[in-house]
């Protein structure tokens, strides 16, 4: 399936788990009233004060599977062993009818994805941590893995950050205020584009 040829901008967050992807995609939402976030369907199941349709759509395995030959997805990946998470063609083309620039809060292969089939109209951003370390340490704070989930996590990281380069733009989240304010400038940037 082609683009649509709908109006909004993509705006792409993508880093590794615990990066602060969320953190700055909440705060820019906050911020501009003309983003709006693209709700992603996965297989994970919510954490504590997640809401379906809010967060993510949450579906089983077959659920999501069916999508996946409907054709409904953008992109998918299985990211964590037995856990997907995919992009919805209605989300996008939704929001962007709205004339909205669509926010995303997306793991690096599926970000790559969405760029490639987006190549004019967006913008990807690569939330580094200041270190291996820190990006650890943070994950194990947030408290929202089981053991094991967070060992696959962080299994995951290391080939993750060597993605940065691969987008349009790196931002260091190292002290969050400063983070946030240069997450501001950049995407003021792109929407006044
Ligand atoms: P991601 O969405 O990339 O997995 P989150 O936004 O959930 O990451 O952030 C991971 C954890 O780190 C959260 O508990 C968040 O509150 C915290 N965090 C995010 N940015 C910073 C920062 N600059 N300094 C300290 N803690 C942070
Ligand atoms: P979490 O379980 O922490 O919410 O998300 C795990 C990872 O999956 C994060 O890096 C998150 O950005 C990513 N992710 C969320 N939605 C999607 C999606 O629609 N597609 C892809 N490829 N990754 C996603």
């Amino acid at each position: 399936m082609s683009p649509e040829p709908a109006h909004g901008k993509l705006l792409i967050l993508t880093a590794p788990s615990g990066a602060g992807k969320t953190t700055i995609v909440r705060h820019l939402l906050r911020t501009f009233g003309e983003l709006a976030f693209s709700v992603s369907a996965t297989t994970r199941p919510p954490r504590p004060g997640e809401v379906d349709g809010v967060d993510y759509h949450f579906l089983s395995n077959r659920e999501f599977l069916d999508r996946v030959a409907a054709g409904a997805f953008v992109e998918y990946e299985e990211v964590y062993p037995g856990r997907f998470y995919g992009t919805l063609h209605e989300e996008v083309q939704r929001i962007r009818k709205q004339g909205r620039t669509v926010v995303f809060d997306i793991e690096v292969k599926g970000a790559t994805n969405i760029k490639e089939y987006y190549p004019e109209d967006s913008l990807a951003i690569f939330v580094a941590p200041p270190s291996e370390d820190v990006l650890f340490q943070r994950l194990r704070d947030r408290s929202t893995e089981d053991d094991e989930s967070l060992r696959v996590r962080i299994a995951r990281a290391g080939e993750e950050l060597a993605y940065a380069n691969r987008f349009d733009r790196v931002l260091v989240n190292d002290d969050l205020d400063t983070a946030l304010a240069e997450a501001e400038l950049i995407a003021r940037d792109f929407l006044r584009d």
